[in-house]
């Protein structure tokens, strides 16, 4: 225990009374909490939680598909909690590959890949007492690792963002409204009261660049005063915020910066009187451009600079597999991404940030991006 110390002034001019002084961090402490709700989870949802921690042995802890920066950066910062509160280790498995600009977060070394290690996987699945889904709402999200998921007898806890939540679980925490699963997790940590014990490197960071990765370095899904808050709590870790936005946005190879070009120049349609673009890349450009995963990571963001224009769409022809397109979806104020998405995509996501696949040809895949972009209104 360690002996608080008397409180005491040693200037004691008037204008730096105990009263001033006392004063005015009392009264920064209410403008900060005046109003911020971090809580999100009821007692019963706390004690679950908390318990499932506390009894199960092996823990695994999975995200989506082409993982990004808040699915990976949730991964890590709860994985850590988990090692740093409960005093065991929990396994990350994400069914393949991500982007070469998040390969610098702390810890990404040691999470698993299905695709590489199938069997492997599937036998932690399968031995798992808690399997934590984070930043998706659907099993089908991932992918090749659903049909174990599924099987697993392990009890299933989703953290998640997205609408529509439907998995069978012992425990769902929901949050559309959320800007990431980041932030849902810096919240639950919060509220358990263990922020104070996480260290900068392992939870701050990662929490910090799924935050910031989500809702495009606070451009959009980022006018919740509490992001702002929980921002303050993580500087108070001493994360360079700054250096985290260099490693992920400014970390291009010149190939990805050249096929960027390229693409606006030479690739991107504009349907003015619809106020929506949209570009394809094809297997060909890839290969001509030296892609790797990540390089065209938020290209479908650039048409938005245009004036006037409320929503940009991507296709991307798979860069191994025949007849297969990812789809992504960029929209503003009233044009709903995830509408069209679902519609036209078999896909969805958020209002604003959806996305989708085809099994076509690009070609044909054009052809559906056009018609997708003529149901908007002129
Ligand atoms: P991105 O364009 O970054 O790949 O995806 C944007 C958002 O759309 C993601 O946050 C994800 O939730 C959602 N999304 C992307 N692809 C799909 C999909 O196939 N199905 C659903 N339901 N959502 C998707
Ligand atoms: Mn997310």
């Amino acid at each position: 225990q360690s002996e608080t110390k008397p409180f005491q002034v040693t200037n004691k001019s008037q204008f730096f009374s105990f009263n001033h002084f006392f004063a005015l961090p009392l009264h920064l402490l209410n403008v900060l909490t005046m109003n911020l709700t971090i809580d999100i989870l009821n007692n019963e949802q706390i004690s679950l939680l908390d318990n499932i921690l506390k009894e199960s042995k092996n823990i695994i802890i999975c995200a989506h598909k082409s993982p990004d920066g808040d699915a990976l950066g949730s991964c890590i910062g709860f994985a850590n909690f988990i090692e740093k509160t409960y005093n065991k280790t929990a396994n990350i498995v994400v069914p393949d590959a991500f982007p070469d600009f998040l390969k610098w977060l702390p810890d990404n070394e040691k999470i698993l890949r299905y695709d590489k290690r199938q069997e492997y996987v599937d036998k932690l699945l399968q031995s798992a007492d808690a399997i934590f889904c984070l930043d998706f709402n659907e099993s089908s999200r991932i992918e090749e690792m659903q049909q174990s998921l599924d099987a697993s007898p392990a009890k299933k806890i989703m953290i998640d963002h997205h609408l529509n939540p439907s998995m069978e679980t012992v425990l769902t925490i929901s949050h559309p409204e959320m800007s990431s699963t980041s932030e849902l997790i810096f919240r639950i940590v919060w509220q358990m009261g263990f922020f104070e014990q996480q260290d900068s490197h392992h939870f701050a960071i990662p929490i910090y660049c799924g935050m910031m990765t989500d809702t495009g370095g606070f451009t959009y899904n980022s006018n919740n005063p509490e992001i702002y808050f929980i921002i303050c709590q993580l500087l108070t870790k001493h994360i360079d915020k700054d250096k985290i936005y260099r490693n992920v946005f400014n970390n291009y190879s010149s190939w990805a910066i050249r096929l960027r070009g390229y693409i606006l120049c030479q690739k991107l349609n504009v349907f003015e009187d619809r106020h929506a673009s949209y570009f394809a890349i094809t297997k060909e450009e890839m290969k001509d451009y030296h892609f790797i995963k990540g390089d065209a990571e938020g290209l479908v963001n650039e048409p938005l600079r245009i004036k006037g224009l409320k929503m940009s769409i991507s296709l991307r022809e798979d860069d191994r597999k025949e007849n297969k397109v990812w789809i992504s979806i960029r929209s503003i104020d009233e044009v709903r991404s995830d509408l069209i998405a679902s519609e036209f995509f078999n896909g969805g996501g958020h209002e604003h940030a959806a996305g989708g696949k085809l099994d076509c040809s690009i070609s044909e895949a054009e052809e559906i991006a056009k018609l997708a972009i003529s149901s908007l209104n002129q």
